[in-house]
């Protein structure tokens, strides 16, 4: 992404085609939709997976949060730390309602909510919501825990 794309409507869509859809990751790479495979990374368009509306809406709604504070984050300066307190608190709005969408995706298909970490802050071993030990087979990131439908 150059400097002029940030201010330029997001038109690189790179879509899934995968022949099948295996998982699901809600993922902010700094594009306008959060539903990406997890096969391939590339986005799958909500319409296409005939979500229902309202999980839909709530997909939205929480991705407005997600991306604000994401946002807030790389600002750095005077937001950065309350950003991070909110990505990183396993109680906050944010984690809370990103695991509830993507457990109700995982109606449609196995999905997982993309949970913010710090490189910084070194690797996440355990899970950031129950504690208990990630699983590392994944193919991107680097564990996942099945009961709270988190990768990180
Ligand atoms: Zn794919
Ligand atoms: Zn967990």
């Amino acid at each position: 992404m150059s400097s002029y794309d940030k201010l330029r409507p997001w038109t690189e869509i790179e879509n899934c085609d995968c022949k099948e859809i295996t998982s699901i990751v809600l993922v902010d790479i700094l594009t306008d939709n959060p539903i990406h495979c997890f096969n391939c990374k590339n986005e799958i368009d909500p319409e296409f997976l005939k979500l229902d509306q309202k999980l839909v809406d709530d997909i939205a709604s929480w991705y407005g949060v997600f991306q604000s504070l994401y946002n807030l984050w790389l600002n750095s300066g005077e937001y950065e730390e309350y950003a991070k307190e909110k990505l990183t608190n396993k109680n906050s709005q944010v984690n809370v309602e990103g695991m509830s969408v993507a457990k109700r995706l995982s109606a449609y298909y196995p999905s997982y909510y993309w949970w913010f970490s710090d490189t910084d802050d070194g690797e996440l071993i355990y899970c950031p919501n129950c504690a208990k030990k990630l699983d590392p087979n994944v193919k991107y990131g680097t564990g996942k825990c099945e009961a709270c439908n988190v990768v990180v």
